[in-house]
């Protein structure tokens, strides 16, 4: 508790969004953990006012990757926490937040690079994303590959992308997906896989094959079960009420 006294508020910044993403991801189950992870993930960051004006992102053409700083805003905490559980060790393993990508952490801020498709003023379309939607974004900037990207980096603890699962499709589920898919214009059936592929579930659940598992992309519920412990089948893609 001593640690905690140590983080005054006296030291405290303001900081305000220059915008929020609307997401394709309408809840935080399902959202891989990390952005690139789903390519088809798209959704657009609004920019508000005075960023809105089109000298603001003057440049951003001859970019094709932002670094995203964010408000994790859906799990903002008044106590910093000193260790976390994070989702690749299982859940049952604890770690030091600053060793971690973890959402509960000190200030909240999450960071995440995202291909960028498309310009319009006061809009940056945006796909392979890991946000929430209405997630508030503090900061943009330009991905820098010779800076940014470092060949010779390790991480041991997450060394590779989590190992992928298996998706099946019920073939009255898949014609609901490309019929939604069709409706939304998006890449609905690439973004069902790719997500589902990631295996949302809590490491630490085994899953029984009557147990349903849903979520909600774009304006869509999404079902499925565990047929066996590493496959998914998607069930039903319907309009969500
Ligand atoms: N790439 C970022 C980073 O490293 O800071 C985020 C990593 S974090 C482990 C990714 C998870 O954050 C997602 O799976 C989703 O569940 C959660 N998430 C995304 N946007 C959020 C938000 N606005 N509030 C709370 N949680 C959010």
């Amino acid at each position: 508790m001593g640690n905690f006294q140590l983080w005054s508020p006296a030291m405290s910044y303001s900081v305000s969004p220059i915008g929020f993403v609307r997401s394709c991801f309408k809840e935080k189950f399902a959202i891989p953990r990390q952005p690139h992870l789903a390519p088809a993930a798209r959704g657009v960051l609004e920019l508000v006012a005075p960023f809105d004006q089109p000298e603001a992102i003057e440049g951003l053409e001859h970019v094709s990757h932002v670094w995203l700083l964010f408000l994790f805003h859906q799990a903002l905490e008044d106590k910093p926490r000193l260790k976390v559980r994070p989702p690749r060790l299982g859940g049952n393993q604890s770690m030091g937040v600053f060793a971690t990508r973890a959402t509960h952490r000190p200030n909240g801020i999450g960071q995440s690079v995202v291909a960028l498709d498309k310009i319009e003023p006061g809009k940056l379309y945006l796909s392979g994303i890991d946000l929430l939607d209405g997630t508030p974004v503090l900061d943009i900037k330009p991905y820098v590959p010779y800076a940014d990207c470092i060949s010779s980096a390790t991480n041991s603890m997450a060394d590779a992308a989590p190992r992928l699962i298996k998706v099946n499709w019920q073939p009255q589920a898949l014609q609901q997906a490309s019929e939604q898919a069709q409706r939304l214009q998006q890449p609905l059936v690439e973004l069902i896989e790719q997500c589902l592929a990631q295996d949302p579930r809590p490491a630490y659940q085994s899953p029984q094959p009557e147990r349903r598992y849903g979520t909600r992309l774009w304006d869509v519920e999404v079902r499925w079960h565990y047929p066996q412990p590493d496959q998914i089948c998607v069930l039903e893609v319907v309009p969500g009420t």
